[in-house]
């Protein structure tokens, strides 16, 4: 096994910098045996670490860097109900009872998000405020229709449409032509909700490790040995959630099936009521039917947090600045009366795309994983991590995507060498269609 990269040196989120602090990290020596260890403290490492310490288990987790150091403390905090692919594709491509599984454990893990936040007593703004799909070009629209009907016979009574006529009532700009709304999404603050799920599951007594990468794993009496530059310790069971965030990571097998990319936002100042509450009368959280599309939403302070894929790369300081610009560009384009508004934070992150942009959760050589939410993991990383926590308890029927198969994406290492090209195909789609 390989050398871990060093944690993040990205800069902070806005969400990391206005978040308080996780204090409860264990220091000293990694060290002793463990019913679970858990490798990485994203959402699923931590609500999987809630779920064990709360059943009684002895619960290690191993962090490279800190409690929600990568996507779950970078994310646009949107904790949506549907699928990151349209569900007539998932119908198409896996029949309507497996498309209504998969729609269905999206829309749950909504429910498990807020079920957490509230028993937890974690403060992070969650609130159901609904997501819309903009259509960002007139011929959209049509498509949004087919999916709202699909979606309504089949998954979800809970959507609306959104007339080109009367878009207005949802947003003020320019270039949208129609809405799909799945009123049961919701939005958070990412950061708080990390921590403060950290923070619960080391009152419940999971032990976590911060600055201790797994650089070694093998088979011992016990079941595991993991090593870290802080000390070794076993555990009778392991659960992998390591995201996209490190493609160099010793997990060779995940690496070849995860693809890691890029993903960039920028938070402005603070706005006045008046202009936010012209331009978003719902409040809600919008995305655009754009391939390479934009999310955004109003945060803490009245700010606006804009977000999109931006460049096909991954994310680095000079990276995020290159893609902090090309959102500013397109933000003041979509929202003339942003013009002159400041931009205090501008960061980047990793998503962990799939082939197919399902989540898989399952077990491979004896490793428990769950991963590959592919810009869905808000509430599907929270989800599967207290899943897998029943499905390592011995509940098979707690992971929705065990049907699923997961072979390696031909030519891929770990080093998404093919953004660019996947990056030049898409903007091609986006213009033909
Ligand atoms: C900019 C951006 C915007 C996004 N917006 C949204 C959104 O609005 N809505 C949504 O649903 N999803 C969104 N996502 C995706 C979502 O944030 C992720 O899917 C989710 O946070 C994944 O959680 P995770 O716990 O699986 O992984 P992560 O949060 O990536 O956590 C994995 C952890 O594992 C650690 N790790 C890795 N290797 C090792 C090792 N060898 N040893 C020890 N630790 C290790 C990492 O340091 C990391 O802390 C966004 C992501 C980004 C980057």
């Amino acid at each position: 096994m390989g050398n871990v990269p060093p944690p993040s040196d990205l800069p902070p989120s806005f969400w990391q910098a206005s978040a308080p602090p996780f204090r409860d990290g264990r220091d000293g020596r990694v060290e002793g045996e463990w019913d679970v260890a858990i490798i990485g403290a994203g959402f699923t490492g931590l609500s999987a670490a809630l779920a064990f310490a709360k059943a009684g288990a002895s619960v290690a987790v191993l962090e490279a860097g800190e409690v929600v150091g990568e996507a779950s403390g970078r994310n646009g905090g949107q904790c949506n109900s549907g699928t990151a692919h349209d569900f007539g594709a998932l119908v198409s491509a896996y029949g309507i009872d497996d498309a209504r599984t998969f729609y269905n454990a999206h829309r749950s893990a909504v429910d498990t998000v807020e079920r957490i936040a509230r028993n937890e007593g974690i403060e992070c703004g969650f609130r159901r405020c609904g997501r819309a799909k903009l259509a960002a070009k007139p011929q959209h629209f049509a498509k949004l229709e087919a999916a709202y009907d699909l979606l309504r016979e089949h998954v979800d009574a809970d959507v609306s449409l959104v007339t080109p006529e009367r878009i207005s009532d949802e947003i003020d700009a320019d270039g949208f032509y129609g809405a799909l709304v799945q009123e049961t999404s919701a939005q958070l603050h990412p950061a708080r909700f990390g921590r403060g799920l950290a923070g619960a599951a080391a009152a419940k007594g999971a032990v976590i490790y911060e600055h201790a990468p797994v650089e070694g794993m093998a088979r011992n009496a016990s079941g595991w040995s993991l090593t870290t530059p802080r000390g070794t310790l076993s555990a009778r069971q392991v659960l992998v959630a390591t995201g996209g965030a490190s493609p160099q990571s010793p997990f060779g097998w995940f690496r070849r099936r995860i693809v890691s990319v890029g993903s960039f936002a920028i938070a402005t100042e603070p706005l006045p009521t008046e202009l936010t509450d012209r331009m978003f009368p719902t409040g809600r959280n919008y995305v655009t039917s754009r391939i390479i599309g934009n999310y955004f939403r109003l945060a803490e302070g009245n700010r606006l947090i804009f977000g999109g894929r931006a460049r096909f790369t991954l994310s680095d300081p000079a990276s995020d600045i290159k893609s902090g610009r090309i959102l500013e560009k397109t933000m003041r384009t979509m929202f003339p009366a942003l013009a002159d508004t400041r931009i205090e934070h501008c960061w980047g992150g990793t998503i962990d795309l799939t082939a197919d942009r399902l989540p898989r959760a399952g077990e491979h050589d004896g490793m428990f994983y769950a991963m590959g939410y592919s810009g869905h993991g808000v509430q599907m990383a929270t989800h599967m991590g207290e899943a897998m926590a029943r499905v390592m308890g011995g509940d098979a029927s707690a992971n929705p995507f065990a049907s699923l198969s997961w072979p390696a994406i031909p030519g891929h290492l770990g080093k998404p060498w093919f953004l660019p090209m996947v990056g030049a195909w898409y903007r091609v789609q986006d213009m033909l269609h």
